[in-house]
């Protein structure tokens, strides 16, 4: 058969992994029952019944759109309020002082991660990120022509391994002019890791020792609404601002987990930058970027999340609905950990957020095995992740003994 499509250094055709697994899951649910089976491959916060969770305060937003906001063209960079609701969204009270802050609406988290690395890299660029990560920013920068180059996010205490960080960084900047770093925290996914205060000190330490180079830092948000208190772990947006102009912090917000509004594909990048002129070119080259890949954004999106930042009664409302569910959320985490524990199974630092994550050494077999227990996770790198989003309390607290049999099994 011909081959019509370019290969490059890709892989097409090949079967997604989640949704085979996700298919299988579904399988076991008809054959058996509903009660029977652990479907933990889904990214999204279901309630106690598997419903997806759904904030009323946003579809109130979204009820009181008018025609226009659905049919008419946005501007390429965003509807201008939107583009100020997003760094309220992002800074809350405490937007940051000299220094200049742009955004440019995406559509996505997702979207922000490819303008960062198309405008900020070059092709033939490696970027860096850590050996835990969120798959799409490999596929992503290979469709970009950039490859990902990985550190050990943990050290052997389970702490952040900056020498892995540095170790890593010097060998891009020996052979690149520049670089696109990116973080994933809070609530890192697969792992539900949240960098702390000394993890940012040692990474900006490191970051800090090239005067020479430019390196973006893009910071991906996407779990920061749903990941505990919003101030503590907003706090290391402070440590950006200040920092030299070749240091060019980015930040990848998502409406997708913290409006709930996953399939709505609203996202933005933002900059915080000392110099005018570098805030000035990134709306320039974000203009470019988003135009010649989905031109203008969704504007009803982008009116849905204007409306409720502007509105301080609907955004108490968006923020209790979210306390509510993130009270939902939690116990479930605690009750895996928990369990854990109480098993000797070993996981992953976990903080926060939809994902757990067990290492492991045989992970697709790990994964059949559990097969066998009705219980369905994704293998994901060296490892098996669990969205705890998506699974009840009961459930959370079954799976830790039956992972620790299968890796016995496996
Ligand atoms: N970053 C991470 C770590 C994610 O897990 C996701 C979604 O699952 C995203 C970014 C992007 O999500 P979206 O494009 O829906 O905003």
């Amino acid at each position: 058969m011909m081959i019509f499509a370019q290969q490059n250094e890709r892989t097409i055709g090949a079967p997604d992994k989640l949704f085979g697994v996700s298919s299988l899951a579904k399988e076991r649910i008809a054959q058996i029952g509903k009660e029977n089976v652990i479907n933990s491959t889904i990214g999204v916060l279901l309630d106690e019944q598997g419903k997806l969770v759904v904030l009323e305060s946003v579809m109130e937003a979204v009820r009181g759109l008018t025609r226009e906001d659905y049919a008419a063209y946005a501007p390429i960079l965003g509807l201008p309020e939107y583009l100020e609701a997003v760094k309220t969204a992002v800074f809350l009270e405490e937007p940051p002082e000299g220094c200049y802050v742009e955004s440019c609406y995406t559509p996505g988290g997702t979207g922000a991660i490819r303008n960062a690395i198309s405008a900020y890299t070059i092709p033939g660029d490696k970027i860096l990120t850590s050996d835990w990560h969120w798959s799409p920013y490999r596929l992503i920068a290979q469709e970009l022509g950039r490859t990902v180059c990985c550190y050990t996010l943990f050290d052997e205490t389970g702490k952040f391994h900056a020498a892995s960080f540095e170790a890593a960084l010097s060998a891009i900047l020996a052979v690149q002019e520049e670089t696109l770093i990116i973080v994933n925290t809070p609530a890192h996914n697969p792992t539900g890791y949240t960098f702390t205060d000394e993890d940012w000190n040692a990474l900006l330490t490191a970051v800090l020792k090239y005067p020479d180079k430019k390196i973006a830092l893009l910071v991906d948000i996407a779990y920061l609404d749903f990941a505990g208190d919003g101030k503590t772990n907003r706090a290391f947006l402070k440590k950006l601002n200040g920092l030299p102009e070749h240091i060019l912090p980015l930040i990848a917000f998502s409406a997708s987990k913290g409006y709930t509004m996953y399939g709505m594909r609203c996202g933005a990048i933002l900059c915080m930058t000392p110099s005018s002129a570098i805030a000035e070119e990134f709306k320039d080259v974000m203009r470019v970027e988003s135009r010649a890949s989905w031109s203008n954004g969704n504007r009803a999106a982008m009116a849905v999340i204007a409306k409720i930042l502007a509105d301080k009664g609907l955004l108490a409302k968006v923020q209790a609905e979210r306390q509510h569910w993130l009270e939902v959320l939690c116990p479930r985490g605690d009750a895996f950990m928990e369990e854990a524990r109480h098993v000797g199974l070993k996981t992953c630092p976990y903080d926060a957020g939809f994902f757990i994550t067990i290492p492991c050494d045989d992970p697709e077999g790990v994964g059949k095995r559990l097969q066998d227990f009705n219980i369905f996770a994704i293998p994901l790198g060296p490892g098996i992740r669990i969205s705890v989003a998506s699974n009840t309390v009961a459930e959370c607290r079954v799976m830790p003994s039956k992972i620790k049999t299968a890796i016995a099994q496996s």
